[in-house]
Protein backbone atom coordinates (compact mmCIF):
# COMPACT_ATOMS: atom_id res chain seq x y z
CA UNK A 1 0.00 0.00 0.00
CA UNK A 2 1.47 2.83 -0.91
CA UNK A 3 1.04 6.44 1.07
CA UNK A 4 -1.63 7.98 -1.60
CA UNK A 5 -4.02 5.10 -1.15
CA UNK A 6 -3.47 4.88 2.08
CA UNK A 7 -4.05 8.52 2.38
CA UNK A 8 -7.47 7.55 0.23
CA UNK A 9 -8.41 4.90 2.07
CA UNK A 10 -8.52 7.08 5.59
CA UNK A 11 -10.21 9.96 3.94
CA UNK A 12 -13.06 7.89 2.29
CA UNK A 13 -13.65 6.18 6.21
CA UNK A 14 -13.41 9.71 8.23
CA UNK A 15 -15.88 10.79 5.20
CA UNK A 16 -17.92 7.81 5.73
CA UNK A 17 -17.85 8.42 9.22
CA UNK A 18 -18.89 11.56 9.23
CA UNK A 19 -21.56 10.99 6.82
CA UNK A 20 -22.89 8.41 9.15
CA UNK A 21 -22.90 10.56 11.90
CA UNK A 22 -24.94 13.58 9.92
CA UNK A 23 -27.56 10.97 9.13
CA UNK A 24 -27.68 10.10 12.95
CA UNK A 25 -28.28 13.22 13.49
CA UNK A 26 -30.57 14.10 11.54
CA UNK A 27 -32.62 11.10 12.56
CA UNK A 28 -32.49 11.99 16.24
CA UNK A 29 -33.22 15.90 15.28
CA UNK A 30 -36.37 14.23 13.16
CA UNK A 31 -37.79 12.09 15.71
CA UNK A 32 -36.85 14.99 18.26
CA UNK A 33 -39.18 17.05 16.09
CA UNK A 34 -42.01 13.92 16.18
CA UNK A 35 -41.71 14.32 20.19
CA UNK A 36 -42.30 17.71 19.77
CA UNK A 37 -45.68 17.33 17.59
CA UNK A 38 -46.49 14.84 20.05
CA UNK A 39 -46.22 17.27 22.98
CA UNK A 40 -47.78 19.97 21.01
CA UNK A 41 -50.80 18.20 20.58
CA UNK A 42 -50.86 16.77 23.77
CA UNK A 43 -50.77 20.66 24.90
CA UNK A 44 -53.59 21.57 22.84
CA UNK A 45 -55.90 18.69 24.18
CA UNK A 46 -55.09 19.84 27.56
CA UNK A 47 -55.64 23.64 26.74
CA UNK A 48 -59.25 22.30 25.34
CA UNK A 49 -60.32 20.18 28.19
CA UNK A 50 -58.94 22.67 30.72
CA UNK A 51 -61.78 25.41 28.41
CA UNK A 52 -64.58 23.09 28.68
CA UNK A 53 -63.96 22.21 31.91
CA UNK A 54 -64.28 26.19 32.88
CA UNK A 55 -67.26 26.65 30.70
CA UNK A 56 -68.96 23.60 32.91
CA UNK A 57 -67.65 24.91 35.74
CA UNK A 58 -67.45 28.74 35.73
CA UNK A 59 -70.59 29.52 37.77
CA UNK A 60 -69.98 26.51 40.76
CA UNK A 61 -70.08 28.29 43.63
CA UNK A 62 -67.00 26.46 45.33
CA UNK A 63 -65.27 25.33 41.75
CA UNK A 64 -63.19 22.59 42.56
CA UNK A 65 -59.87 24.66 40.96
CA UNK A 66 -59.10 27.80 42.34
CA UNK A 67 -57.63 28.37 39.05
CA UNK A 68 -61.29 28.70 37.96
CA UNK A 69 -61.85 31.86 39.76
CA UNK A 70 -58.84 33.54 38.05
CA UNK A 71 -59.86 33.09 35.03
CA UNK A 72 -63.06 34.66 35.66
CA UNK A 73 -61.19 37.56 37.51
CA UNK A 74 -58.53 37.54 34.05
CA UNK A 75 -61.67 37.86 32.07
CA UNK A 76 -63.17 41.04 34.10
CA UNK A 77 -60.02 42.55 33.72
CA UNK A 78 -59.72 42.28 30.35
CA UNK A 79 -63.36 43.38 29.54
CA UNK A 80 -62.45 46.62 31.78
CA UNK A 81 -59.22 46.75 29.62
CA UNK A 82 -60.64 46.92 26.80
CA UNK A 83 -63.28 49.30 27.46
CA UNK A 84 -60.80 51.71 28.19
CA UNK A 85 -58.79 50.93 24.76
CA UNK A 86 -62.32 51.69 23.33
CA UNK A 87 -62.72 55.10 24.78
CA UNK A 88 -59.44 56.22 24.49
CA UNK A 89 -60.14 55.20 20.34
CA UNK A 90 -63.11 57.77 21.01
CA UNK A 91 -65.17 54.69 20.40
CA UNK A 92 -68.26 53.27 22.45
CA UNK A 93 -69.73 49.60 22.86
CA UNK A 94 -73.53 48.94 21.95
CA UNK A 95 -75.53 48.88 25.17
CA UNK A 96 -77.63 46.07 23.52
CA UNK A 97 -74.93 43.98 21.69
CA UNK A 98 -71.51 45.32 22.71
CA UNK A 99 -69.90 45.82 19.59
CA UNK A 100 -67.70 49.09 19.13
CA UNK A 101 -69.69 51.75 17.68
CA UNK A 102 -68.95 55.42 16.50
CA UNK A 103 -68.37 58.06 19.16
CA UNK A 104 -71.35 59.90 18.21
CA UNK A 105 -73.57 57.28 16.17
CA UNK A 106 -77.05 57.12 17.33
CA UNK A 107 -77.58 53.41 16.11
CA UNK A 108 -75.58 50.36 16.33
CA UNK A 109 -73.72 49.23 12.76
CA UNK A 110 -74.00 45.32 13.89
CA UNK A 111 -77.70 44.95 15.64
CA UNK A 112 -79.42 48.10 14.76
CA UNK A 113 -80.15 48.98 18.41
CA UNK A 114 -80.67 52.67 19.23
CA UNK A 115 -77.45 54.49 21.03
CA UNK A 116 -77.62 57.62 23.05
CA UNK A 117 -74.67 59.84 21.86
CA UNK A 118 -71.60 59.72 24.02
CA UNK A 119 -73.18 59.48 27.73
CA UNK A 120 -69.80 58.32 29.43
CA UNK A 121 -68.20 61.13 27.79
CA UNK A 122 -71.17 63.41 29.00
CA UNK A 123 -71.12 62.19 32.30
CA UNK A 124 -67.39 62.87 32.54
CA UNK A 125 -67.94 66.38 31.88
CA UNK A 126 -70.51 66.85 33.85
CA UNK A 127 -68.55 65.83 36.95
CA UNK A 128 -65.42 67.43 35.95
CA UNK A 129 -67.62 70.82 35.71
CA UNK A 130 -69.60 69.64 39.23
CA UNK A 131 -66.73 70.83 41.87
CA UNK A 132 -66.13 74.08 39.87
CA UNK A 133 -69.69 75.19 39.80
CA UNK A 134 -70.80 74.31 43.28
CA UNK A 135 -67.28 76.24 44.31
CA UNK A 136 -68.36 79.23 42.74
CA UNK A 137 -71.73 79.19 43.97
CA UNK A 138 -70.33 79.05 47.58
CA UNK A 139 -68.73 82.07 47.24
CA UNK A 140 -71.33 83.84 45.58
CA UNK A 141 -73.01 82.58 48.72
CA UNK A 142 -70.65 84.33 50.69
CA UNK A 143 -70.56 87.47 48.84
CA UNK A 144 -74.41 88.34 49.18
CA UNK A 145 -74.33 87.29 53.08
CA UNK A 146 -71.97 89.69 53.97
CA UNK A 147 -73.40 92.68 51.76
CA UNK A 148 -76.82 91.86 53.21
CA UNK A 149 -75.32 91.55 56.25
CA UNK A 150 -73.27 95.15 55.85
CA UNK A 151 -76.04 96.97 54.70
CA UNK A 152 -78.58 95.16 57.22
CA UNK A 153 -81.42 94.60 54.30
CA UNK A 154 -81.90 92.28 51.41
CA UNK A 155 -78.99 92.86 48.91
CA UNK A 156 -81.71 91.93 46.18
CA UNK A 157 -84.69 94.21 46.95
CA UNK A 158 -82.28 97.37 47.39
CA UNK A 159 -80.87 96.87 44.04
CA UNK A 160 -84.58 96.34 42.28
CA UNK A 161 -85.78 99.17 43.55
CA UNK A 162 -83.23 101.37 43.08
CA UNK A 163 -82.53 100.76 39.41
CA UNK A 164 -85.86 101.13 38.23
ZN1 LIG B 1 -75.51 46.39 18.79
Amino acid sequence: MTFFSELGETITGTGKEVSQKVKGFTEIAKLNLEVKKKEDLIQKQYMEIGKQYYELHKQDAEPFFEEIGLITEAFGEIEKLKDEISRKKGERKCPSCGASIDQDALFCKRCGAKCEPAPEQAEEEAEAAAPAEALEEAFEEEALTEEASAEGTPAEEGEGETGE
